[in-house]
């Protein structure tokens, strides 16, 4: 397939870049790795693509004056992995950024795009008119779906959040900066993305002519100990089949406060509330251990070729669990 024509514009002001995207058909374009593949696949129409490459107060990386760290939503995937202070302080984002696709599409992809990404199910990168793009159907459903998830579809739409940085970041209990014509807004990581049974055809709340200028950490907490963990088919690059990010703050050995984001497993980064309230207040030993793993997919309604998922994320949970409490 051929790209479609579009009219293509590099702002140099973020008023100019809302101003081009509120005009009919524009789309945002950052490092375009996702984008260009959606527009040669020919998933959704463009007639202009605002790029905002030139705006470069959304570049780099810096600690805020409350200890936080402020994260420009043009830093590549490789620049969050490698950053120093996101390393020592978030190192389950450093882990994500660093797990998400390959080297070269890591130089490329920004952060922004990456929490902003579209779906990867295959029936909608390929030639079906599905319920997210306006039809009357699911072909997933009771079609191949294997890579499909176990939780959250509402029995409506079954793909799974396709970002690895995104459950690191709801896990820290970031939040993102938004421009648009109307101003600033600041939308916490965990009320980001949409549910399908709120809007099956939206995958954030975002408006088309808002941009997410910077993603915004909080200061590290003390006894905060944080990991991101993710399973997936071919080493070299790939979605995860399964994977969860894990942010506990420990009072001596006992969990004081838990965060708790499964990637791989439902339409949004899924903070699982059941493995929460498992753990917090708890040793970690071997039978809290087993009992969060257990409520991470009590709740799982599996499709015909995804079952396997259930006690993949059970084996995960456990593993991870277990190194974050220095079990092995
Ligand atoms: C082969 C392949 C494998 C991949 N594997 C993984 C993986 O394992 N894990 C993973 O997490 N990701 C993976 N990705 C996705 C990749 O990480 C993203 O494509 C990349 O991070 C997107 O960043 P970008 O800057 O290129 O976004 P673009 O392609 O420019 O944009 C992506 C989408 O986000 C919107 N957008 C971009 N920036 C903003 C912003 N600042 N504000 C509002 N909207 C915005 C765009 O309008 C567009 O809809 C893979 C991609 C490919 C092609
Ligand atoms: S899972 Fe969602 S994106 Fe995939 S075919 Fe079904 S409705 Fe479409």
């Amino acid at each position: 397939m051929l790209m479609p024509n579009f009219s293509y514009v590099q702002p140099k002001t973020l008023a100019d870049a809302i101003k081009h995207l509120s005009s009919d058909g524009a789309r945002l374009h950052a490092g375009g790795t996702d984008l260009l593949g959606c527009l040669r696949d020919d998933i959704f129409p463009a007639k202009k693509l605002v790029s905002i490459s030139q705006l470069k107060d959304l570049r780099g990386i810096r600690q805020m004056k409350d200890g936080g760290l402020r994260i420009g939503a043009l830093s590549t995937l490789t620049e969050v992995a490698h950053n120093k202070m996101i390393l020592e302080r978030y190192p389950a984002l450093a882990k994500g950024a660093l797990e998400a696709a390959s080297p070269q599409l890591r130089n490329q992809g920004t952060i922004g795009g990456n929490i902003c990404q579209k779906p990867r199910c295959w029936y909608y990168r390929g030639e079906f008119h599905c319920l997210r793009k306006g039809g009357d159907r699911c072909y997933a459903y009771q079609g191949e779906n294997q890579f499909h998830c176990i939780l959250g579809s509402g029995g409506i739409c079954y793909i799974t959040h396709p970002s690895d940085t995104a459950p690191a970041l709801v896990a820290y209990e970031a939040t993102a900066q938004v421009a648009g014509p109307k101003g600033t807004r600041r939308v916490p990581l965990a009320k980001l993305h949409v549910l399908p049974a709120e809007d099956v055809k939206k995958e954030t709340v975002l408006r088309p002519n808002e941009i997410v200028t910077e993603i915004l950490l909080p200061p590290p907490v003390q006894g905060l100990r944080s990991s991101y963990r993710k399973v997936r088919a071919r080493q070299s690059w790939d979605f995860a089949l399964a994977g969860v990010a894990l942010a506990l703050k420990f009072n001596g050995d006992r969990v004081e406060k838990a965060r708790v984001v499964l990637s791989g497993a439902a339409p949004i980064p899924w903070r699982s509330k059941e493995v929460e309230e498992a753990v917090t207040g708890k040793r970690l030993d071997a039978d809290t251990i087993a009992g969060a793993a257990e409520a991470a997919v009590k709740n799982a309604e599996p499709l015909d070729q995804n079952g396997y998922k259930i006690p993949l994320f059970r084996g995960v949970l456990e593993e991870e669990l277990a190194a974050i409490a220095g079990i092995y």
